[in-house]
């Protein structure tokens, strides 16, 4: 475990979801010294994410509910955690929808939505939280992209789902670039196929055991194993990789 040397704080999008990657994410990081910013379109859900984090870690907290796809939302909750947190240190873009549609039945209102949670959102609170982290010096961002962007696809997220979380690796390469004269980096993580409520169901038994068949790890990820990633990457000390991608998929993509 590695604390940072000054109070910090990370924020992290979507981490409500009870069983979510954003929620194991955001107890590796307080576990780590960071005081936490949950922001979450689920009010409740955040508020239940917060108090869990301050009772395990007995870090600061704060609930934040927002949409990321609302740049008014997310610049009052990102102003609100200025006010009531430590400096932000760290941001995870962790807020994320997915879809199975078959391509020839994307409309264009699919396609918008899947860009609009994952991108724009991505954009939104990155780019609320950058100078910040630039003027100070320090910055610790991370994107989730997924192994559907690497693969083309074939795990449950269609072309819609691929092409943006394939849109973040140019994002944070792009980003690392720009920002690491400032002490910021900016780093993705690809996850495989994740147990998770994200699928919301959809992903029917056969086809898990189908696909963990084909993993050379044999299991479907547990969160931990996404979450234990992002916190080292968000460690002081990770202040030497910047604009890589981290798979966590089981050996499911190789390359
Ligand atoms: P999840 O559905 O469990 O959690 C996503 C969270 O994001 C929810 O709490 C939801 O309320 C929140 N959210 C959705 N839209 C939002 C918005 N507009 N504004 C604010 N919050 C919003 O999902 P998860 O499986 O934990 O996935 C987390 C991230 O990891 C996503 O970006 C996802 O694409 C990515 N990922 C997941 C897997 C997987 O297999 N689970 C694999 C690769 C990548």
């Amino acid at each position: 475990m590695t604390t940072p040397h000054t109070p910090r704080t990370a924020v992290i999008t979507g981490a409500g979801s009870p069983r979510g990657i954003g929620r194991a994410t955001a107890h590796a990081l307080a576990a780590d010294g960071y005081h936490i910013a949950v922001v979450d379109l689920d009010k409740e859900a955040a508020e239940d994410t917060a108090r869990h984090l301050a009772a395990s870690h007995g870090v600061e907290t704060l609930a934040l509910a927002a949409d990321v796809t609302d740049a008014a939302a997310v610049d009052a909750a990102i102003a609100q955690a200025e006010a009531a947190l430590p400096p932000i240190g760290a941001l995870v873009n962790n807020a994320g929808i997915t879809s199975p549609v078959p391509f020839l039945d994307v409309t264009p209102g699919d396609w918008d939505r899947i860009f609009d949670v994952n991108v724009r959102g991505s954009f939104l609170v990155t780019h609320r939280v950058a100078a910040g982290m630039a003027e100070r010096g320090f910055g610790r961002i991370v994107f989730l992209s997924s192994v559907s962007a690497e693969r083309g696809g074939g795990v449950f997220g269609g072309v819609a789902y691929s092409a943006a979380k394939a849109a973040l690796l140019g994002f944070a390469r792009a980003l690392a670039r720009e920002l690491g004269p400032s002490g910021v980096t900016a780093n993705c993580v690809a996850p495989g196929l994740i147990d998770t409520d994200i699928t919301r169901g959809k992903l029917d038994q056969d086809r898990k055991d189908a696909m963990t068949a084909d993993i050379p790890m044999r299991r479907i990820g547990d969160v931990s194993d996404v979450a234990d990633v992002i916190a080292f990457l968000a460690r002081p000390g990770s202040g030497y990789i910047t604009g890589a991608t981290y798979d966590v998929n089981g050996g499911s993509h190789i390359h």
